[in-house]
């Protein structure tokens, strides 16, 4: 493989590698276009519910707190049990914009991808910096399904591209249909921030 392609530290190696293939899988061929979590979810047999179809099953406070007071503190669902066609469902956070919802679905997609085992009703949650907190899965899966989701959003080649270009993370994560957390969060652990700040600045 071309190590240019790659980040400098193992761990995001590692993490690169495995979302290059995913990003390969759903048939991408350049590393600028976005990719659509919705198609790669099909592919990973994930039953993406809208939050309408599922509120039937839910009592009237359960449904009052996940929209209401409860609604930041969760970003999206999946059920350990598999449907009886071998689909997983998942459900997102309605109330949470389209960024969100793209990074949050990425991030299930990669827990069957990887081959993470939940143990129960798995309710993603994250914190403040929109890290995930480990609830569903070992943490060691949590960090593994974000990290390479967000890989697979952001890649890294062209990540570095656009920021040698002077693109601003606004413009990238408008690209990639991502927030500007994201995008930001990408080269920190890309190890682009620096050069991203100096450019940015000066730029
Ligand atoms: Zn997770």
């Amino acid at each position: 493989m071309d190590t240019s392609i790659l980040p400098p530290t193992q761990k995001g190696r590692q993490y690169e590698i495995r979302a290059i293939g995913l990003r390969e899988f759903a048939g991408l061929r350049r590393d600028d276009e976005r990719l659509d979590p919705f198609e790669l979810a099909r592919y990973a047999k994930l039953l993406v519910a809208s939050f309408e179809q599922i509120e039937p099953f839910l009592t009237e406070e359960t449904k009052a707190h996940l929209l209401g007071a409860g609604s930041d503190k969760w970003s999206g669902g999946a059920c350990s049990q598999t449907l009886f066609d071998g689909r997983k469902l998942i459900i997102l956070n309605p109330t949470h914009n389209e960024n969100r919802q793209n990074a949050t679905l990425m991030e299930e997609v990669c827990h069957v991808f990887l081959g993470h085992q939940p143990s129960r009703l798995a309710i993603e949650t994250v914190n403040k910096q929109g890290k995930p907190i480990a609830r569903d899965y070992r943490e060691a899966d949590e960090e593994a399904a974000y990290s390479v989701g967000a890989a697979v959003l952001v890649p890294y080649s062209a990540l570095r591209r656009f920021v040698e270009q002077g693109k601003t993370s606004r413009e990238i994560a408008k690209h990639f249909k991502v927030s500007r957390e994201l995008v930001e969060y990408r080269m920190k652990v890309s190890r682009l921030w620096e050069d991203y700040k100096v450019r940015v600045v000066s730029g």
